[in-house]
């Protein structure tokens, strides 16, 4: 029996022959990459960085950094994809560790270049990441190696991640943010978003998931809600930063709604090392707002 066209029958697919192919190919390229990414050949991955643009200003105030794979035969693999395959296949601690080191050490040679930045780079972390031992102590350790100030570095966790180890995550986020360490949620909005796992997930940091900033303009409704999350990260001491904003008219209603941060294709795309440290000596990304757009309502 042929399974795969078995399946595709039974899903009541029509052009089943082809289907059943590109089901089929889909399907075996997932188990070839996910038995390459349980044993990382680190020469095909890269990182770039976006910048984290003061809002009201367009100055460049820090940067996130996100990881590529460019794979030899299929190109850019998207991290959305890969990454839950290391996390599954085992290898996302030494991926996560050489990501970490690599980032460490790219945000010293930028202080060196430009001494006079004293950039913050953000560095995701999956929530399997702080399972390992001594995970708060060997990035504390990592940081000061390089020369780096510890609040150069802010972690950031998905808020989605959280509800799948919360107590160990609050353990160790307690223990990076005594050393000095700063931390992000990251995608908020997309999880639970209890008040609950705020106040016992301490953090430094709020990120707007997209999914509300691409809503915003249209919608009055996200407006409101976004508006009371940026309420509730200004009464709990927490930056906030708004993610994938892409258009002028975004950015006029999340300046509007009070958000200090932002980062998005507006500003920029993820870039390569090179190009920031360029940028960093440069000034504001392309033209401040006006002033009127600026005033918080
Ligand atoms: P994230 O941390 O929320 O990163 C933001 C994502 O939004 C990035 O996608 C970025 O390229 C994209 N983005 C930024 N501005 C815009 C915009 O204006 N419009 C649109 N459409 N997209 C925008 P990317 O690089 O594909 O990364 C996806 C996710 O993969 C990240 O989401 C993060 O959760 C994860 N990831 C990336 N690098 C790493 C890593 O080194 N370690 C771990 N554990 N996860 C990573
Ligand atoms: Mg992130
Ligand atoms: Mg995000
Ligand atoms: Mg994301």
């Amino acid at each position: 029996v042929d399974i795969a066209l078995y399946e595709a029958k039974a899903r009541g697919k029509g052009g089943v022959v082809y289907i059943e192919g590109s089901e089929r190919e889909a399907a075996a390229t997932q188990v070839r990459l996910r038995e390459q990414i349980a044993q990382p050949d680190l020469s095909q991955f890269r990182i770039v960085y976006q910048p984290v643009v003061d809002l009201a200003t367009r100055q460049v105030r820090g940067v996130e950094a996100l990881l590529r794979w460019q794979h030899p035969e299929l190109g850019n693999v998207p991290p959305d994809e890969f990454i839950p395959m290391a996390e599954h296949g085992g290898s996302i601690q030494r991926l996560g560790w050489w990501v970490l080191e690599s980032v460490c050490r790219q945000v010293a040679a930028w202080s060196r270049q430009v001494p006079r930045h004293r950039l913050a780079v953000g560095v995701n972390v999956s929530i399997r990441q702080l399972d390992e031992p001594d995970f708060a102590v060997r990035v504390l350790d990592l940081i000061d190696e390089h020369g780096l100030e510890r609040d150069q570095i802010i972690l950031e966790i998905t808020e989605q991640s959280l509800a799948r180890d919360f107590e160990n995550a609050v353990e160790v986020v307690a223990q990076l943010r005594a050393g000095g360490v700063s931390v992000a949620v990251d995608d908020y909005g997309t999880g639970y978003s209890s008040l609950q796992y705020l106040d016992r997930f301490a953090a430094d940091v709020v990120k707007i998931d997209r999914s509300f900033v691409s809503n915003l303009v249209a919608n009055e409704h996200t407006q409101k809600i976004v508006s009371s999350v940026l309420d509730m990260a200004r009464a709990l001491d927490l930056q906030s930063i708004a993610e994938g904003i892409e258009t002028p008219e975004q950015l006029d209603v999340v300046l509007r709604l009070g958000c200090e941060l932002g980062q998005g294709y507006l500003f920029s795309r993820p870039v390569g090392a090179e190009a920031i440290g360029e940028l960093l000596g440069a000034g504001p990304l392309a033209e401040p707002t006006s002033a009127a757009s600026v005033s918080v309502a």
